[in-house]
């Protein structure tokens, strides 16, 4: 599956699109995903969905369950919101990615998410990606932040040897000796996957940078590279968010966001997808 290069060699892979929901990731569109680090109530996601979806948005995101550095910070609604957030997406026509981060919750939420996400602390966690091999639904890998490029795709076989081929890669920012920003956003392994592997590749800049002013310049940067989508955080009030505020954009953020993106996504020629 990873396809070899020597020096100066030319190598580019065809991207494979994998279909979520009714919207495609990989093909000639690009892919908006946008929503709150966490699902905090009904009133909350229901706006910030509608919101996000009605200035661009094709998917929405949003974490049931959180796997938090501090065992005292909110770890998410779980099952409480399971009702609201099957409710919501059906009313207004949503597609929905959320992390899980056990296998017991695949069952719990495959009726109403269109896509599991695996974590950055799960990436290594191979009995839950043998476990989301075994259903259909696509998978959203995001990077361990200590991976090397060559761990994150291998991570990918255990996903497709259960026979589930709709796996998508999300780089989210890896741990180096900076500590000016939260992470170091690697666009080297974008364009490297994207050269040798055929699978869609999504950025999160959000996580990548950690701070809420500089995350535009970042999607602008990873739209350039050749990616095949942006996963970004908004709420209505980052300041009042249970997770992530410090790296949130608040809904005029995100439109000024989506304006400059479609310029120079117009400019590479990969439209913004409208479905
Ligand atoms: C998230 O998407 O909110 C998240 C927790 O991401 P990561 O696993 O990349 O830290
Ligand atoms: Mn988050």
């Amino acid at each position: 599956m990873i396809m070899k290069q020597t020096e100066n060699e030319t190598l580019t892979q065809k991207t494979k699109p994998v279909k979520v929901g009714n919207h495609l990731i990989g093909g000639d569109h690009f892919t908006l995903i946008a929503g709150p680090c966490s699902i905090e109530n009904k009133e909350h996601f229901e706006l910030t969905s509608k919101t996000v979806r009605s200035l661009g948005a094709n998917l929405i995101r949003g974490g049931i369950w959180k796997l938090r550095t501090s065992a005292d910070s909110f770890q998410g609604l779980g099952k409480d919101s399971f009702n609201f957030i099957r409710q919501t997406l059906k009313e207004n026509n949503l597609s929905l990615v959320s992390e899980i981060t056990d296998p017991r919750q695949i069952e719990e939420i495959h009726d109403f998410v269109d896509m599991f996400q695996i974590g950055s602390r799960n990436m290594h966690n191979y009995a839950l990606l043998k476990e989301v091999g075994l259903t259909q639904k696509p998978v959203l890998i995001k990077r361990g932040f200590a991976a090397l490029i060559d761990e994150w795709i291998k991570s990918t076989e255990y996903v497709r040897k259960g026979g589930n081929e709709n796996v998508i890669l999300c780089e989210r920012g890896i741990r180096t000796f900076e500590t000016a920003t939260r992470n170091t956003l690697d666009l080297n392994a974008v364009v490297y996957v994207k050269n040798r592997t055929h699978l869609p590749v999504i950025v999160d800049p959000s996580h990548g940078i950690g701070i809420r002013s500089l995350v535009p310049q970042m999607a602008y940067a990873a739209a350039a590279s050749g990616c095949d989508g942006l996963i970004i955080e908004v709420h209505p009030n980052p300041e009042k968010a249970l997770s992530d505020g410090q790296q949130t954009l608040n809904f005029s953020e995100f439109e000024v966001l989506v304006k400059q993106l479609e310029k120079i996504l117009d400019a590479i020629g990969r439209p913004l997808s409208k479905n």
